[in-house]
């Protein structure tokens, strides 16, 4: 048997790992491994490479994806897709471990309804897969801004000023907080702020004038840091200082919990493809690994908004001056 695997849609750190645990795991189970360059139009152009253990030996460190990745307009055509299917048959590939997110998988999907076995292995920073409890690289990406936070926080905390000082960080997330509620959770910011819940930015702005220093999340899809900024200005006078970590998020070393995802994740693809499984995606499901359907057409992840509120119970219970009047809809 031969098998192909991709990177494709957005980089996320970890898919490195993924590659390596496809081409490792293969070679134990003596399946070759062509790796295709550039995703879905690579796939489209026949760039392929035999990738055997000597190629990854080194690469489980490395964030991004050393095969590379690309979106692919021309891959979501019919003709596009018939193409894709006649290249992996003329280069003998039975079978296709996609390394991706949502768009990726629909795509995945697709190849599958035409016969060719596909696999799909969750790697993105937003953690916005439904199905899975986490995705690669959204370790790293929390990471990252927890580990910003606790910087800002070290500035904040120390300096101190006639006027109160206000740091606004702007996070990934479109469509979803994920990455904003758990990184507020974890750096114990003074506010978070995510497009799944109104904020109240009246009484957010009074508690941000008696405090000596705040420090505020929003994630992008919630109206982004420049805007928050904006209105804080606009409300209080006082001009918050603005960091946008924007691709930050997405690069560096992946942290070990996302190597070892990774490792698992890609173990179970190959293993999962040689019992003849097809058309679904590998995911974590209370903890264990688990063969998942692709998601359908429109269905989206939901954040887990019971880590949200005690990001933010936990923030104002240090500082009498929050209230958590400040969101709309707060749970008890
Ligand atoms: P991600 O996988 O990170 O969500 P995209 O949404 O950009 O990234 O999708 C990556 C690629 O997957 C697209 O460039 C396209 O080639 C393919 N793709 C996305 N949606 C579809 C679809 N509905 N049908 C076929 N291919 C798709």
């Amino acid at each position: 048997m031969r098998i192909g695997v991709l990177t494709s849609g957005g980089d996320a750190p970890g898919m490195n790992a993924a590659i390596r645990a496809v081409v490792l795991q293969a070679a134990r189970r003596g399946v070759e491994v062509i790796g295709i360059r550039r995703g879905y139009e690579g796939l489209l152009a026949g760039e392929f490479c035999p990738l055997g253990p000597a190629d990854v030996r080194d690469i489980i460190g490395k964030g991004g994806t050393f095969l590379k990745c690309t979106r692919s307009p021309r891959f979501r055509t019919e003709a596009g897709l018939e193409e894709a299917h006649s290249r992996l048959q003329k280069e003998g590939i039975e079978a296709l471990v996609v390394i991706g997110g949502d768009g990726s998988f629909r795509g995945a999907a697709r190849l599958a309804a035409l016969g060719i076995q596909v696999v799909g292995i969750p790697g993105t920073i937003d953690n916005d897969i439904p199905g899975t409890e986490t995705t690669i690289g959204f370790d790293t990406a929390v990471s990252v801004v927890v580990e910003t936070i606790d910087r800002i926080k070290d500035t904040a905390t120390s300096l101190v000023t006639a006027e109160p000082r206000v740091f606004v960080v702007e996070v990934m997330g479109r469509d979803l907080g994920a990455i904003a509620a758990y990184s507020g959770l974890a750096s114990g910011a003074d506010w978070t702020i995510i497009p799944e819940v109104p904020c109240d930015l009246g009484t957010m702005c009074s508690s941000i004038e008696r405090s000596q220093y705040s420090v505020i999340l929003v994630a992008e899809g919630a109206g982004g840091a420049l805007a928050v900024a904006q209105e804080i200005k606009a409300r209080v006078g006082i001009e918050p200082r603005v960091s946008i970590l924007g691709h930050l998020q997405r690069g560096g070393v992946p942290t070990p919990a996302d190597r070892v995802l990774a490792t698992r994740l890609g173990v179970a693809a190959v293993d999962f493809l040689l019992t003849g499984g097809s058309g679904k995606y590998m995911g974590i499901v209370r903890g264990e690994v688990q063969a998942i359907d692709f998601p359908a057409e429109g269905v989206k992840k939901d954040t887990d908004l019971g880590l949200y509120w005690l990001a933010m119970h936990f923030a104002s219970a240090g500082r009498p001056e929050h209230t958590l009047t400040y969101c709309l809809n707060v749970p008890a």
